[in-house]
């Protein structure tokens, strides 16, 4: 099968600092890969690698299409989304305008013709509504919908956040630390959500810290030290290797 994801080679120089270094790895479509590695590993780099945030030497392939070299906004109308850390809803939205406004965007409808009330805006806003209700039911969070986002746990913003990166077609869905700070009944929801978006299709590449989601969630797990691939297999290869085990030395998480 054509991979989803291909990186070959991938490299990130920062000044005198070799962020990331001939990184290659595959994923499969709807398959979830974890990225994990000590802090300062080159995680976060090379998903803004990836995104077209920083220039990198070597090549990603997202299906046939060459991204490497590619703007941001290309990369993306290729169909790769990313969740920011300071999530950016609006907190005196509802849920689902929250999640519609992300498919507003993608359409390209400006403020302004929504403001005037345009017909074909009109019909672009019931159509977003429409798609979002899709998505939250998707999610299971369809019982929200109308609530407040600033009424909202982080862990249940956390899950908006990924809805609304959603809200255009998505084949590959890249979460940076998408647990941080929430309950372990969140992170079970999480764990849920992501599992049902990897069965409709989506790919997910997710940098995380906490080792029990990685471990349930992950069909393939790809270790990074220093810039470098340190393993890739199973999580449960993963877990085993010997080269992995000595770079988390003093690191609970896997010990
Ligand atoms: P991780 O996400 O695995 O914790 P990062 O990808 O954030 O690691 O960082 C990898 C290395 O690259 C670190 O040494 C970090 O300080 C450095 N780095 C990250 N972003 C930049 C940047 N924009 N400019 C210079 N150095 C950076
Ligand atoms: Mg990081």
């Amino acid at each position: 099968m054509t991979p989803r994801l291909k990186l070959e080679n991938v490299g990130v120089q920062f000044a005198g600092l070799r962020a990331v270094s001939d990184v290659s790895f595959e994923v499969a479509p709807g398959e979830i890969c974890a990225v994990i590695g000590p802090n300062g590993a080159g995680k976060s780099t090379l998903f803004n690698a990836i995104g077209g945030y920083v220039r990198s030497t070597g090549h990603v392939w997202l299906d046939d299409a060459q991204l490497s070299g590619k703007p941001i906004h290309e990369i993306a109308a290729f169909g790769v989304r990313r969740t920011f850390q300071n999530g950016g809803l609006f907190p005196d939205l509802t849920v689902i305008e929250n999640v519609a406004v992300g498919l507003h965007q993608s359409h390209n409808i400006s403020l302004l013709s929504g403001a005037f009330s345009l017909p074909s805006a009109r019909r672009m806003e019931a159509d977003a509504v429409r798609k979002a209700r899709e998505l939250l039911d998707l999610m299971g969070i369809l019982s929200i919908e109308r609530v407040l986002v600033r009424d909202l746990s982080s862990g249940q913003r956390r899950i908006i956040e990924i809805a609304r990166a959603l809200a255009v077609p998505a084949k590959l869905l890249m979460l940076d630390e998408p647990a941080v700070g929430l309950t372990t009944l969140e992170i079970e929801h999480l764990d849920q959500i992501l599992k049902r978006l990897a069965r409709e299709g989506i790919s997910v590449l997710l940098v995380e810290h906490v080792l029990d989601l990685v471990m349930s969630v992950s069909d393939k797990v790809v270790v990074l030290s220093s810039g470098e691939r340190l393993a890739v297999g199973t999580p449960a290869e993963v877990r085993q290797d010997q080269a992995v085990l000595e770079a988390y030395l003093g690191y609970s998480e896997l010990c």
